[in-house]
């Protein structure tokens, strides 16, 4: 899947076999990003509480005598020797993040804290997973990193949104007063393989009511917007940003700036996936921004990076996935002698 990149000039020394903590690895994204470490030659520690997380989602990766994992809440502070630690664990579905705010905001706040102790401990570079959710529902659009957003810190996804901007606040903290190296990645709407199917995004959500030919439920009238971006492309961007030559202490914006509505999303999928569903809209849930567009000119400029996965390949190859998970166990026959 995807183009390799070989029309950008950007050139990193690959460094390989260094010890790295992948805080949420069992996740979404997170498993992705131990498959690209391990292929690098790294050695791997997943630490995850398995809340949203899966052990399919490693299960390819035990081969690997250089992965190992360890269940643990980050919520808790831990000691583990590490070069390099990425933090990518906290809930990011909004149902999902939405059912434990209470946990959801420490995880984003203590979880930051203990990961940067220990980085702070250990004198490792550390990667911090936030998001576009930081722009809130903007007023400027697209949104570049010099925005400040529009959030409101009282409201059901206050305990995400402000839990990462308080995460931020606090990698900004440690790196001025204790001069550890940080890099902050804000991440736009991303989708592809092992994303659950009851996962809740908008993306999961309408593969599998079109596969399964359930109503496809748009929120609203389905003309807010999101851009979005194939998990292959994400993490290409992320292995640029934490091994980029020059130091980048500033947030990132990694995502795909094509622009969708939700209604086009669905559209889409209906006819990818040749599904007899119909499309219903249901209310748009409190807080749900209107419209939202990565600038990625700092991380074309800076990092040589930019998308090459479009919509309709990712969702081919995401829709192929779901196929594949929701199919039923394929049936034993019993030999007659
Ligand atoms: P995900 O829910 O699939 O993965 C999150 C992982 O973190 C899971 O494995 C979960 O079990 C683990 N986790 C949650 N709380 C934890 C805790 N307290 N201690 C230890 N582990 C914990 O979500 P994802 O899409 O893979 O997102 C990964 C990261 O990227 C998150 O930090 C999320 O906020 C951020 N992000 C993702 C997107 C996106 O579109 N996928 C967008 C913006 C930001
Ligand atoms: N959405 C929708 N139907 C769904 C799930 C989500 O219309 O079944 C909408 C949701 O209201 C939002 C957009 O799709 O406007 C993206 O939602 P998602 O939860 O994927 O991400 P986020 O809102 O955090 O960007």
């Amino acid at each position: 899947m995807g183009k390799p990149y070989k029309s950008f000039t950007f050139t990193t020394k690959l460094k390989v076999n260094r010890r790295i903590l992948v805080a949420g690895g069992a996740g979404f994204l997170g498993s992705h990003l131990c498959e690209r470490l391990l292929k690098d030659g790294n050695t791997v520690i997943c630490l995850d509480n398995f809340s949203t997380g899966r052990m399919d989602n490693l299960r390819h990766l035990l081969r690997y005598d250089t992965f190992s994992f360890i269940r643990h809440d980050i919520v808790e502070p831990i000691d583990v020797a590490v070069d390099e630690i990425y933090n990518l664990a906290c809930p990011a579905s909004p149902p999902h993040y939405q059912a434990d705010p209470v946990h959801t905001m420490m995880t984003s706040v203590l979880g930051a804290l203990n990961l940067l102790e220990l980085a702070a401990h250990h004198k490792a570079r550390i990667f911090q997973a936030s998001t576009s959710e930081v722009y809130g529902d903007p007023h400027v659009h697209p949104q570049p990193e010099s925005y400040w957003g529009n959030v409101n810190s009282f409201g059901p996804r206050a305990c995400y949104d402000e839990g990462k901007r308080s995460a931020e606040t606090l990698f900004y903290s440690f790196h001025q007063q204790y001069g550890v190296d940080i890099r902050i990645v804000r991440i736009f709407n991303t989708y592809g393989p092992r994303m659950r199917a009851d996962d809740g995004r908008v993306v999961s959500n309408f593969i599998v009511q079109a596969l399964k030919g359930e109503d496809i439920t748009v929120y609203g009238d389905g003309s807010q917007t999101r851009s979005f971006c194939y998990v292959d492309d994400l993490i290409e961007g992320f292995y640029r940003l934490m091994n980029s030559p020059a130091p980048i202490h500033t947030p990132v914006n990694i995502g795909n700036p094509g622009e969708f509505t939700v209604k086009q999303l669905a559209e889409q999928v209906v006819a990818m996936t040749g599904s007899s569903s119909r499309i219903v809209y249901r209310p748009l849930p409190v807080d749900d921004p209107h419209q939202r567009k990565p600038d990625i000119t700092m991380a074309e400029r800076g990092l040589g990076w930019a998308p090459t996965v479009a919509l309709a390949e990712g969702l081919k190859a995401t829709i192929a996935y779901f196929e594949h998970q929701l199919a039923p166990p394929a049936k034993e026959f019993a030999v007659v002698a």
